[in-house]
């Protein structure tokens, strides 16, 4: 299982070590998570890995794209290692739950600007802000008692 790991390791020369493997495995199962929460998940496996070692773990294979950093405005950097397909991203703007929107073009800039002031323009960020499922049943009581979670 973690040989799938390793070879995304060596396929960008980076040197296998059991926090990149961790730290990978972990985004793997829990997209879009924070730094703390990969630092408890990483914990729970190898309880004397400082933070400081998995900072730098991320630092280092979002260096080398096989994770990527998305801060959407107001909320803590997330991580995700599901990469290099420009796929956007849909944030609850009362819980901050995020999750994927497959981008209907796949490669960035998939937007084209009306005017780029003459810039080589490389990305277009593009955010859907909403409200997701489970907070908008808080608001409708009724639904709740109906028998959905
Ligand atoms: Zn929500
Ligand atoms: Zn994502
Ligand atoms: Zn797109």
């Amino acid at each position: 299982m973690t040989s799938d790991l390793e070879a995304q390791l060596r396929a960008v020369s980076l040197r296998v070590t059991r926090p990149r493997l961790a730290v990978l495995a972990a985004l793997r199962d829990h997209p879009h998570v924070d730094t703390d929460t990969v630092i408890a998940l990483v914990r729970a496996d190898q309880p004397t890995v400082s933070h400081q070692a998995v900072y730098d773990v991320l630092r280092a294979l979002t260096a080398a794209g096989l994770v990527r950093r998305i801060q959407p405005a107001g909320a803590t950097a997330r991580y995700e290692s599901r990469v290099g397909d420009n796929h956007h991203h849909v944030v609850c703007r009362s819980c901050g739950t995020i999750a994927d929107v497959d981008c209907a073009v796949g490669e960035a800039p998939c937007l084209t600007a009306s005017d780029d002031h003459g810039f080589a323009v490389d990305e277009a960020e593009v955010v859907f802000w909403g409200t997701c499922t489970d907070c908008a049943t808080e608001h409708l009581p009724e639904i709740r008692q109906s028998g959905r979670k």
